[in-house]
């Protein structure tokens, strides 16, 4: 079958739309359109520039297991040159992706905790003599008597952990991210997020840690969660969304900004239209194509169909719940919490990219720090450029809050906790990002209903997060898209191979 002069529609100009266009236009003769409903470009990974200081919808690390991810991102933007003898020095170049060090810890009790938590001295001294003999009592209980029966994530976290542990640390954070109580989430999303990093494990990492010095980028062997160098671009993730972009009109697709797709139509066991409506003046159009690779939420794709389509698959879509995030930029001239770690830094400002707020009296949930994630991020080097994560769900009081609210809000919050003085804000802004994370609950585990129903149309890919309502990161996301063009490519009809990406247990046990 010629491949010419065929068009390929794409719902979202996020990383897997992206990558579906680049890749086509570098690999065959199909004329890509992407269809993006927002004025932005990056989808969740986007950065925002605010008033020249910029942030990200949570910072993004850029680390994949995959060479083939690694590269293609290093195509578009060189790594810096310290790294690499082709690379850019990103004091006289904009195009370049950073090498940055990774530190992230637990703030609780208003003290530092070191993530993945592990069995050193700081942990006993902040949690004290008493909380460690029930952590470790308790952590031996379960391995004599284990939970046989796994009903809850809360099974799973204490089958691993120890009743104590879990309630230290993983209960109430898990909580406030997925915003229900751990003992109504399924056992599989422990077993997705989590598996191969156990007590021990930690250990033997801390152990390792003490003598090795060797901080090459080889390390994809280690678990995902305890990698300590990533690569970020210059101005954030936003930066390789946008070039790549650039690249794709450069090379003749089509991106339409403001443009949401509302209707599909089918025929048999292919699509043949989608309605799209402008969003500068509302006027809805018809745009017909030979494949369509759709990244937009699966409950919304669902409902776009405008044929009859049977009960249970819009049923099981129409259940499907997302996470949503609030995120408060808050200009700072400086922090009130000091730098007490040996790693020097900046104006002493605190070595860590992110801080996971374990604190029960506050909602915040995960505070990034720009400066760590790239100096260039930052107007003024001076000032603290810091970002709060609310997880929440639209439509909730914490969602409806005025931005001004909600603003003197996240202020207060930081200062309760010794974050912050109140009297340190220079300037402040916030975002409100719509389905974040896919949720694995409600009518998730009837997702093969939904999954077949797609499936069996030939010309339609589920690509990315939402798109296949995954927990996907972008190289996943990124995969996704590259197969499905290869499946264009080859005539493959199967979409197994797409629905396989991703599925080896990770072992992040936090957002
Ligand atoms: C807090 C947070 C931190 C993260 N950190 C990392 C990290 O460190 N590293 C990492 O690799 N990944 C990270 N991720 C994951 C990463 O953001 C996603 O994997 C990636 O953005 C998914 O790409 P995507 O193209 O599938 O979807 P999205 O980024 O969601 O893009 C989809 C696009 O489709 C558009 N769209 C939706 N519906 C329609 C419609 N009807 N019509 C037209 N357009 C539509 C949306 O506006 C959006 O632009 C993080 C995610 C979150 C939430």
């Amino acid at each position: 079958m010629s491949r010419e002069n065929k068009t390929a529609i794409i719902v979202g100009a996020g990383p897997a739309g992206l990558t579906t266009a680049y890749e086509l236009l570098n690999k065959t003769d199909i004329k890509p359109i992407i269809f993006e409903m927002t004025d932005d470009i990056g989808g969740i990974s986007k950065t925002i520039n605010y008033k020249g200081n910029r942030i990200d919808i949570g910072g993004h690390r850029f680390f994949s297991k995959s060479d083939r991810v690694m590269q293609w991102w290093q195509n578009i933007l060189p790594l810096q040159t310290a790294l690499s003898k082709n690379g850019s020095d990103p004091e006289k170049a904009d195009k370049v992706m950073l090498i940055r060090n990774r530190l992230s810890r637990i703030f609780f009790l208003r003290k530092f905790f070191n993530y993945p938590v592990s069995l050193n001295m700081n942990t006993i001294i902040n949690l004290g003599f008493i909380r460690m003999l029930k952590i470790g009592f308790s952590y031996l209980q379960i391995r004599l008597f284990p939970i046989k029966e796994e009903k809850s994530l809360e099974d799973f976290f204490i089958n691993r952990f120890g009743s104590e542990l879990y309630l230290t640390f993983f209960k109430d954070y898990t909580e406030k991210v997925w915003g229900v109580k751990c003992n109504q989430i399924k056992p599989e999303w422990g077993a997705q997020r989590i598996k191969g990093l156990s007590v021990t494990k930690a250990l033997i990492h801390a152990f390792r840690q003490i003598f090795s010095k060797d901080f090459s980028l080889e390390q994809k062997k280690i678990e995902t969660s305890l990698i300590e160098q990533f690569m970020y671009p210059k101005f954030g993730p936003g930066q390789m969304w946008e070039t790549v972009a650039r690249m794709v009109e450069k090379k003749g697709g089509k991106i339409f900004k403001r443009h949401k797709v509302t209707g599909i139509k089918c025929e048999g066991n292919r699509i043949t239209e989608i309605k799209v409506r402008d969003e500068n003046n509302n006027e809805i159009k018809s745009q017909t194509g030979d494949y369509f690779l759709s990244t937009m939420p699966v409950k919304e794709l669902i409902n776009c169909f405008e044929n009859k389509i049977p009960h249970d698959v819009r049923e099981i879509a129409n259940g499907l719940a997302y996470r949503d995030l609030i995120t408060v930029g808050l200009l700072l001239k400086k922090l009130k919490i000091k730098n007490e770690t040996k790693i020097k830094t900046f104006n002493n400002l605190i070595p860590d990219n992110w801080i996971y707020i374990q604190e029960r009296d506050v909602r915040v949930g995960r505070i990034q720090i720009f400066n760590n994630w790239s100096p260039y991020m930052v107007q003024n080097p001076e000032n603290v450029w810091i970002g709060l994560e609310y997880f929440c769900n639209e439509g909730s009081s914490l969602w409806n809050m005025p931005d001004g609210d909600f603003i003197k809000f996240a202020i207060n919050e930081l200062s309760k906790i010794d974050i912050i003085e109140k009297d340190d804000v220079i300037d402040s802004t916030i975002i409100r990002m719509k389905n974040t994370y896919p949720v694995y609950c409600s009518t998730y585990d009837r997702f093969s209903v939904v999954r077949s129903f797609t499936d069996k149309f030939e010309n339609l890919f589920l690509i990315g997060r939402n798109g296949m309502h995954r927990y996907n990161n972008q190289d996943h996301s990124m995969l996704s898209a590259m197969i499905a063009v290869e499946n264009i490519i080859n005539e493959i009809k199967t979409k197994d191979n797409i629905w396989n990406i991703n599925i080896e247990k990770k072992k992040e046990l936090r957002v």
